[in-house]
């Protein structure tokens, strides 16, 4: 027998304490804009609203960055990173000389605590290219307030069911409340804790058109046993909107989730047919099929060896044969470009998500 003494050590960890006003020094730089001046933006993103122009040469105060639109036509740096300035507003990083080895810090999520009585939960906007509408109540039937470019800090209040939403984050009927009283779909916002249910719904929330889980919200790869190379809006190639799956001519195509069929299409450069090898110097994405999900997402198929085997109009189940690999229109070997847009109709390049991430999130992975 042995006798063995147990002793037990208790670590206090202290909580960080973080200061609810951050005083940031400011950075000066350079407007380097010479054709046209630089607009000054209310957001991290070309869409937002121009608040007033720089003149080639202006100087700026830069108090911190934040990740927004991907700018590719500035003459310093091709860049996401958006400078925003001491009076709020912002300025794409890519037209701005700042001194080089001098790192500007992020802009930390408002911490507006102090003016609230009750705490808020921290999260940022992650809906990509295209801002995240603010709307008056938890579903898309509720008026618009706003928009918020990718990357914006929120303080959320609360959470109340809604709509379902099929989200770059996760596919939920959960909105949040912000403190600002807007709701904004939870299916896009990038955060840690889960914040606490709204106590008293100022709103009956509306019943969700599609439950999570169900037939309608799973998620398959377009073509399984193949895998997708990174490519999305890359910044040798930022207008390719999609990513590219190799494959072999013959190869079906599955519907990456149920929906309607809304286009059966030839899309190539006049002289050309879709139903020949396509190459890298046809312009087009050939034979291609569109679907249009819940939720607001929709999906494209390209450079099919033939017209899609559906009809414009035609309901599909998920994982569900709509055409066959090929080579068709810009194409230089047989394979499939997949793209995932979201807050549509209308498709357009502006709202095409990276569909790597996208598909992870929804429990079919493509590469
Ligand atoms: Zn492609």
């Amino acid at each position: 027998m042995r006798k063995t003494i147990f002793v037990v050590v208790v670590a206090v960890v202290a909580a960080a304490l973080v200061p609810a006003v951050s005083a940031q020094a400011a950075t000066t730089a350079t407007v380097v804009s010479p054709k046209r001046p630089l607009n000054v933006r209310a957001g991290a993103a070309v869409w937002t609203t121009s608040l007033r122009t720089l003149p080639n040469g202006a100087g700026v105060s830069i108090e911190c960055q934040v990740k927004g639109q991907l700018i590719d036509q500035g003459p310093v740096r091709v860049t996401d990173q958006w400078d925003r300035l001491t009076d709020g507003t912002y300025v794409s990083d890519a037209w701005v000389r700042r001194a080089p080895g001098v790192p500007l810090p992020a802009c930390q999520p408002a911490t507006a605590q102090a003016a609230h009585a009750t705490p808020t939960t921290a999260g940022a906007v992650a809906s990509g290219a295209i801002p995240l509408k603010t709307r008056g109540g938890p579903g898309r039937t509720a008026a618009i307030l706003g928009a918020l470019p990718n990357g914006t800090a929120l303080n959320i209040a609360c959470q109340q069911r809604g709509e379902v939403i099929i989200g770059t984050m996760r596919t939920t009927d959960q909105w949040d409340r912000l403190d600002t009283g807007a709701y904004v779909a939870d299916a896009y916002v990038n955060r840690g804790v889960t914040p606490p249910a709204c106590a008293a719904s100022p709103a009956p929330a509306s019943t969700p058109a599609v439950a999570p889980g169900t037939e309608a919200g799973r998620w398959v790869s377009p073509l399984p046993g193949f895998t997708a190379r990174p490519g999305f809006r890359t910044p040798t190639n930022p207008n390719h909107v999609g990513v590219d799956l190799m494959s072999f001519v013959g190869t079906p195509i599955r519907a990456a989730a149920a929906g309607t069929v809304v286009e059966v299409v030839c899309n190539i450069e006049a002289g050309h047919s879709c139903d020949q090898v396509g190459s890298a110097s046809v312009g087009g994405c050939g034979w291609y099929v569109k679907i249009q999900h819940a939720g607001g997402v929709s999906t494209l198929y390209c450079h099919m060896v033939h017209r899609g085997v559906v009809q414009p109009g035609q309901q599909v189940a998920a994982g569900q044969v709509i055409g066959y690999v090929g080579s068709s229109g810009n194409s230089s070997a047989p394979h499939l470009h997949f793209e995932v847009h979201v807050s549509t109709p209308p498709t357009t390049p502006g709202n095409a998500v990276d569909p790597l991430p996208f598909m992870r999130a929804h429990g079919a992975p493509i590469g």
